[in-house]
């Protein structure tokens, strides 16, 4: 313990969370530079939103995202830093990813593409401004940083487990010492979806994968095997930004049609969107109406991965479909067709399936 006595285990279970990767650039200590973890953040971040005329967000994942609508509600010019060159080109279409562009500029944001900060530019210990790598320099007070996160490592640092990013977990969520066990955000998982381990750094995902460990533990705490397997759900992901709902479950792909597919999956921060490699039997096929689109991803008979932007309807159907591996070889032909029929066929096998169980 901190005050150097010991504590005797029989079991222990490490679930020390992940914390946001501070910002590597020059200037990254100022004051008026934030990460978002705690409430304290959140309170600094509200601070400086209402001190400063302007504000830079880096980072292209929900969390970054949300930082610029909550700085941006303050009145505050806000300007958005991506990456690429549009709004999560691994994970949306070209149409989704204006549809979600549109919403941000509506809220008064000004997005750059293809831009990444070189150095956080300060006067009397403030931030003053950002340099771009491009040369071009934005005035601001302050600058939110959302670039993914790192699981908190520390107390396992010197004992010799596999660890990766994270601590490495079987199915049991015991690591390479049987006693220890991880769950939560320090836990790198077995993935059945990708065939990987990968950090799975969402709210859900820790609690049941908390649940899985307590089973475990109890069993090796009685001398007996662990008999719990953890089970990853399907990739699931929804969020209100800029006004737009937005549902992105199962695996699916960006741009259609590319030599080199990739199925992605969105988490915290940018550096949390991992890829899959591409299949060549994953076809898409979608629906787009005015301010909403609808698009599946499809594989040997069965939605892989989907994504709801605007109308929410089929995002539980969807996910269920997708979670359960239903066959739906029947309405293949019909799903694959796409377009404004897409729904429906959506609705019908739907209710087929239901009727049926
Ligand atoms: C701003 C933000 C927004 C998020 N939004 C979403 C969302 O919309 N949906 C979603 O699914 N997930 C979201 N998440 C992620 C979600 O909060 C985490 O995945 C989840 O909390 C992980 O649970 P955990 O128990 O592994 O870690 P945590 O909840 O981080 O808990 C870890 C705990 O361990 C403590 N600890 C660390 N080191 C030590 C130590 N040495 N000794 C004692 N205690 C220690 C920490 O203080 C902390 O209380 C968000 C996270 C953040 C920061």
């Amino acid at each position: 313990m901190d005050d150097g006595e010991p504590l005797a285990f029989d079991v222990l279970l490490l679930a020390t969370g992940a914390s946001a990767i501070r910002p590597p650039f020059l200037g990254g200590d100022l004051e008026g530079v934030v990460t978002f973890d705690t409430l304290d953040d959140a309170k600094r971040i509200i601070k400086y939103s209402r001190k400063a005329k302007a504000a830079v967000v880096v980072g292209g994942g929900i969390t970054a995202m949300e930082l610029a609508e909550g700085i941006r509600h303050h009145g505050t010019r806000t300007h958005l830093l991506q990456r690429g060159d549009r709004i999560w080109p691994r994970l949306f279409n070209e149409w989704e990813s204006t549809i979600v562009e549109n919403q941000i500029r509506h809220h008064g944001i000004d997005i750059h593409y293809n831009e990444e900060i070189a150095e956080i530019l300060g006067a009397r210990g403030r931030v003053a401004g950002v340099r771009l790598k491009s040369g071009r320099v934005i005035k601001c007070q302050a600058v939110a940083v959302a670039i993914g996160v790192r699981p908190n490592l520390q107390l396992v640092q010197k004992l010799p487990i596999q660890q990766d990013k994270g601590v490495v977990v079987n199915q049991f969520m015991q690591a390479t010492i049987p006693t220890l066990f991880a769950a939560g955000d320090v836990a790198q998982v077995y993935d059945r979806w990708t065939s990987q381990h990968n950090l799975d750094v969402l709210w859900p995902s820790a609690i049941n994968e908390g649940r899985a460990a307590g089973y475990s533990m109890v069993d090796v705490a009685h001398g007996c095997e662990p008999r719990y397997r953890y089970q990853k759900a399907s990739p699931f992901n929804c969020a209100l930004l800029f006004g737009l709902h937005l549902t992105v479950v199962g695996r699916v792909n960006g741009s259609p049609g590319e030599d080199v597919e990739q199925l992605s999956y969105l988490s915290r921060g940018s550096s949390h969107v991992w890829t899959a490699p591409f299949s060549p039997s994953y076809r898409s096929a979608w629906d787009k109406d005015g301010t909403s689109s609808l698009r599946i991803v499809m594989s040997d008979g069965r939605i892989v991965g989907a994504v709801l932007l605007g109308n929410q309807e089929l995002a539980d159907p969807l996910r269920r479909f997708i979670e359960q591996e239903v066959d739906l070889s029947n309405y293949q032909t019909s799903l694959m067709a796409g377009g404004t029929k897409l729904p429906q066929t959506i609705l019908r096998a739907w209710r087929d399936w239901h009727q049926h169980w």
